[in-house]
Order: C-alpha cells, then structure tokens, then sequence
C-alpha cells in the first residue's frame, strides 16, 4: 500500500470514527433526558435496522385469486399490510381532522391508520360492501385514542359527495386534510370491450369525485391544510390494458398541478403520490389479469409489489406542517420503476 493511500485509508477512519463517536454520544445525551422523563424517546433504538427493501415483503409468484369487485383486504392471500402492527407515530398531526376516500383498504387504509398513530382524528369513506374492512380501520383508530367516523357510501354522485364532506367535518369537528384516494380500475385487453357505462364509471370515480369532493371541502379548509390525490405511475407511463384509467391517473396529476397554483395564494397544498404495483384490492377485483397477478411486481427493480404500509409515511409528509413548501408535486413510490 502506498503512503497516500494508507494516509487516505486512515484520514477516512479518523473522520468516520469521529462522526460515528459524535453520532453515538448525540444519541447518547439524546436518550438519558429522555429515559430520565420517561418519555417515547427512551425507547428509540440506538441504531435503525437496515432493512433489505428486495426481501421486506413477499416476492411473486402469487397464488391466483380473484374477487367480485371491490374486494375486501381480509380475504387476499398473503394479507396486505397497511401498517396495523409497524407504523408508530410521533405526533406529526396532532389535533389534525382527515377525510380519506376509499380508506378502508389499501393505500387509504395505511394513510388512515398513519394519521391517527400520528394524533389525528379520521373520517373514511367506502362503499356499503366494504363494511368489515373498514370496521378493522375504525377500530384501530379508536385504539389509538382518535376520533375513527365511518361513512360508507358511492362516490359517483356530487350529491353524496357533498354530504360525505358534510358529514366528515360535522362529525370530525372541522377538516384539515383531504385525502383523494378512491380510486376505479379494471383491465381490458381493447378500447373495443370498454363500454360507455364502463368509460363513465372509470371517470366518475376517479375524476368527478376528486373534483366534487374537492369543492365541498374548500370552504373548511383554513390555510395549513393539505390535499393529497392518489395518482399513479400510470399517469406517465400507461399500460396497454388501463386506457381508460390510466387517462384518469394523468387527470390527477394535472389536477394537482393547477390546484396547487390556484390554493397556494390561500395557504393550502395540494400534492399526488403516484405508486407503482402495490398489492391491494383493486388488484384482484378486476385490475389485473390472473397472468399479471401471478407475477404481480416481479418486474419491477425490486422484484415485488409494494405493500400499502410502505407508502404510510409519504401520506404523512405531504400532510405535516414539516413538508410545508411541498405542493404541486407528484411523490413515487414505485419500487424502482420496470427494470427494462
Ligand atoms: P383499494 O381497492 O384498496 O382501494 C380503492 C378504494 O376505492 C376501495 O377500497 C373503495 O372503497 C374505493 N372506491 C372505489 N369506487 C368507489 C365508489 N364508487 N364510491 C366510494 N368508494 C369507492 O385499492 P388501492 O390500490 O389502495 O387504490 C387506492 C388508490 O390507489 C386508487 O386511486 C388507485 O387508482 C391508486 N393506485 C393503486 C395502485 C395499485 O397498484 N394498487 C397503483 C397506483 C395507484
Ligand atoms: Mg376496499
């Protein structure tokens, strides 16, 4: 080894010994006020678990199974997880009041569960079918000793949109954060077998509804407040098989472009996550084929589907006081992207 490589090697280990001795006396003068309280603090570990994203959670191939749509989370196979038994929170909404549409599963299920875990009260939407799975959402909120109000009820119409909002800010006491999640997807191999009911259906849920929803809520939202839509990475990259939603995915990107632009003189933001594949009803209630399904995932970088509980903690920052000078922008969550 020559002399200004080992001078390198040893400069390197002297600064990275420093800072991991810095590192480790921060934590340590971190923790003993913090045991000596008594509070959260004391039990954060001294050193995070590094965690293999590739390995986290089940790798394709999946078992075949399908379900009338809208499916229910209970009876997919491996369970989905929303984060019921690993999101903790640190008070990042404390006091905040949330409407989430099509919480009772999937994304809107890990969001809802992470905005109650982080201290706020929670109103979900879902149609009358999905009645136990939003029965397990409630009461985790309730658990965590937040307000949980359930109101089931169809999207398709600006009439019960209007008093679904009514009824969340009514009962949750003010609103604060608006979560356009619900979403339509079913896959059809050609333009030629998507009727006009269906094309309709598609639009109503997933663009109307934002829109009307969005409107009814606007006059209770005090500057602070956020919007956040569920997009997709549909929106820029279409699957053959997803014409017409994927249109609608690219409408809620844009949405939340111009939106930001027209709120942000008001103080409200307005932000889209956009996942790629996550393992959620939707999927096996008609958005996918069984041949797609299978392998649902696998073609990604990291070689799965996402699960909704890795997406909890996106909802929470486009939500938090902390991502204050977020809005207008679209956060992914796709596990990489397709590897070719
Ligand atoms: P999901 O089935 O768990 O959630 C969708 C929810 O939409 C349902 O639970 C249902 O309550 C609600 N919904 C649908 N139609 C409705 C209607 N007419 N009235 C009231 N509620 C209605 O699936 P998910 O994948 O978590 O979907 C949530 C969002 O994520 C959707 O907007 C979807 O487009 C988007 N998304 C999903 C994926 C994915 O791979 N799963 C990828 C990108 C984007
Ligand atoms: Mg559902």
């Amino acid at each position: 080894m020559n002399d200004d490589r080992a001078d390198a090697i040893s400069r390197r280990q002297l600064v990275c010994g420093v800072a991991l001795s810095a590192a480790a006396s921060a934590a340590a003068t971190l923790a003993a006020p913090a045991a000596a309280q008594g509070t959260m603090a004391a039990t954060v570990p001294r050193q995070a678990a590094r965690i293999d994203p590739r390995t986290k959670h089940p790798r394709p191939p999946f078992q075949r199974q399908s379900q009338p749509w809208p499916g229910l989370a209970s009876e997919m196979v491996p369970r989905p997880d929303h984060g019921e038994t690993s999101y903790r929170g640190s008070g990042r909404l404390a006091g905040r009041k949330a409407l989430v549409t099509g919480g009772d599963s999937g994304m809107g299920r890990a969001a809802a569960i992470a905005f109650a875990r982080e201290g706020a009260d929670v109103a979900i939407n879902y149609l009358p079918a999905e009645e136990s799975d939003a029965r397990e959402v409630i009461d985790l909120i309730r658990r965590d000793g937040r307000r949980g109000v359930a109101i089931p009820g169809d999207i398709r119409t600006e009439r019960f949109c209007n008093q679904l909002v009514a009824r969340a800010v009514r009962e949750l006491g003010g609103l604060d954060i608006l979560v356009n999640n619900a979403g339509r997807q079913q896959t059809h191999a050609s333009i030629a077998d998507i009727s006009a009911d269906q094309f309709d259906w598609t639009m109503k849920t997933n663009i109307y509804a934002p829109f009307w929803i969005t409107k009814a809520a606007l006059p209770s939202l005090a500057p602070g407040s956020a919007i956040i839509l569920t997009a997709s990475e549909q929106a820029e990259d279409p699957s053959a098989d997803l014409f017409d939603y994927a249109q609608t995915k690219a409408a809620n990107v844009n949405f939340v472009k111009s939106l930001a632009k027209q709120l942000g003189p008001r103080g409200i933001r307005v932000n889209a996550v956009a996942p790629g594949p996550i393992w959620t009803p939707l999927q096996v209630s008609g958005g996918a084929t069984q041949e797609k399904l299978v392998q649902f995932g696998g073609d990604s970088a990291l070689g799965r589907p996402g699960q909704p509980a890795e997406l909890a903690s996106i909802y929470v920052q486009l939500a938090a006081d902390d991502g204050s000078y977020a809005s207008g922008a679209v956060y992914g969550a796709r596990g990489g992207g397709k590897r070719s």
